[in-house]
């Protein structure tokens, strides 16, 4: 094969569909994925025009990562200083500076009481090892038979087994799988509505499964305030207060899964903050390392280490190869720095009114069931049915990227989007809506 370099973008995207699986896809793939030679700034550059485009406006921050946009100079910067020290030493027996500042960071910034990291690989692996520590805690602490979780239903916790056990039950990824996973206890689904007063029925029905399940229930973990790949929808913070008075009352630990709305998203740095409550064990992911390199991390309080360490096998059995990987630290501790030394809370406002006056037209459009905005997360809802592929076309020919799912036409930029570039993701989304709109709407 000649070098990478002198191979034309059709000759890869023939090798592509001959060998490379895409994401929840078949293979070979339905659709060509577009080929992007490079990205700087909010734009992906594409190897070849698509569409009359040869740059598109990045309206999904590579699935709520990209918080900074991209090749940013103090995240490349972070990264080539520290290959230039050492890209990976094992994590077993060994430590560095990275890690521990990282660590360090996350613990100051996080809420109140959460004192202790498990750095892992991916969000999902970060699930896996809060589930671990959840059953181990009460293993250790005398109560084996609290093995199981609650969460309510349309959220979505990662793709390996016991995160798909927690995802919605149904329409979801993962049906498939129902009745070979763990079977969990699962809510309703919180009523929508981030304004919305608290339901007291809905309450009621948290707080009675819970106790119901008391004796069994390991823990309850839900998605804070906006539950992401399950639907995208926004609920009250207050129900968070219910779940954590309900968990204490009852001896269960509570896992907040912030893995999509950390880092600022939802207009606070994490969406705990908006009830005000400290999670037993935190999970942390995507936009870590501002979109650089696969890390997540897993926190936990003093009460849940405790536990763990003081039990008939003292000591958490999880150790991935790539754990605390320097690179990924350097960068993530980096792109923490630049939230922080920067007016991050000033940007996801500024994007938050900019969502709300440009996808405001989409509510006149005839196919569409809800427009909803929180933080720097836009969701345009159509009615069932909706023609996906051509919706993703229609924002291509509008020179932005998006990618839309189910029967949602979303957007979730990076910070630093300009109102300009933000005015032109708004209009892609209403193209994509007017263009997705399912026949019989139309
Ligand atoms: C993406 C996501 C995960 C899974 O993370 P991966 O890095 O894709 O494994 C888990 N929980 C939530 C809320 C997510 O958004």
């Amino acid at each position: 094969m000649p070098e990478m370099s002198e191979v034309g973008p059709e000759e890869l995207l023939a090798l592509d569909r001959q060998h490379v699986w895409h994401p929840y896809g078949p293979m070979p793939g339905l659709d060509e994925p577009l080929l992007i030679e490079s990205a700087a700034g909010v734009r992906l550059r594409l190897a070849r025009p698509v569409a009359g485009q040869r740059e598109l406006i990045d309206g999904m921050s590579s699935w709520w990562s990209a918080i900074h946009g991209y090749n940013h100079p103090v995240l490349n910067e972070a990264v080539t200083g520290q290959l230039s020290r050492m890209s990976h030493v094992m994590f077993g027996g060994l430590t560095h500076e990275p890690a521990i500042r990282l660590a360090k960071r996350l613990v100051d910034i996080t809420p109140e009481g959460l004192e202790h990291v498990f750095l892992a690989d991916s969000g999902s692996v970060s699930v896996e090892v809060a589930v671990k520590m959840c059953l181990q805690y009460w293993r250790s602490t005398g109560n084996s038979r609290k093995q199981r979780l609650l969460t309510w239903r349309g959220g979505y916790h990662g793709d390996t087994w016991n995160p798909m056990s927690v995802c919605d039950p149904e329409g979801g990824m993962h049906q498939l799988w129902s009745g070979v996973l763990p079977e969990q206890i699962f809510a309703d689904a919180p009523p929508p509505g981030f304004d919305a007063e608290p339901d007291e029925a809905y309450a009621a029905h948290l707080r009675e499964l819970i106790a119901r399940h008391a004796e069994e229930l390991a823990a309850v973990i839900v998605e804070p305030v906006v539950q992401g790949a399950g639907g995208m929808r926004f609920h009250s913070p207050g129900y968070l207060r219910v779940l954590r008075e309900a968990c204490d009352e009852h001896g269960v630990l509570l896992v907040l899964d912030e893995i999509a709305t950390g880092f600022g998203r939802t207009g606070t740095m994490f969406a705990a903050e908006h009830a005000g409550i400290t999670p037993d064990v935190l999970c942390l992911g995507k936009a870590l390392t501002g979109g650089y390199l696969t890390m997540a991390a897993t926190l936990c309080t003093s009460r849940v280490a405790d536990g763990i360490s003081s039990g008939e096998v003292p000591l958490l059995a999880h150790g991935p190869t790539f754990m605390g990987n320097p690179l990924a630290s350097a960068v993530a501790e980096a792109s923490i720095g630049l939230l922080l030394g920067g007016d991050w809370a000033g940007e996801v406002k500024r994007i938050e009114s900019g969502l709300r006056a440009g996808l405001e037209p989409a509510r006149e459009l005839p196919c569409v069931r809800d427009v909803r905005v929180l933080g720097a997360i836009g969701v345009v809802q159509l009615e069932a049915g909706a023609d996906l592929a051509a919706a993703g076309r229609a924002a291509v020919r509008e020179g932005v990227w998006l990618r839309p799912f189910r029967d949602m036409v979303y957007t979730m930029p990076p910070y630093p989007t300009g109102d300009e570039d933000l005015a032109r993701i708004c209009a892609a989304v209403c193209a994509a809506a007017t263009a997705g709109a399912p026949a019989s709407a139309a």
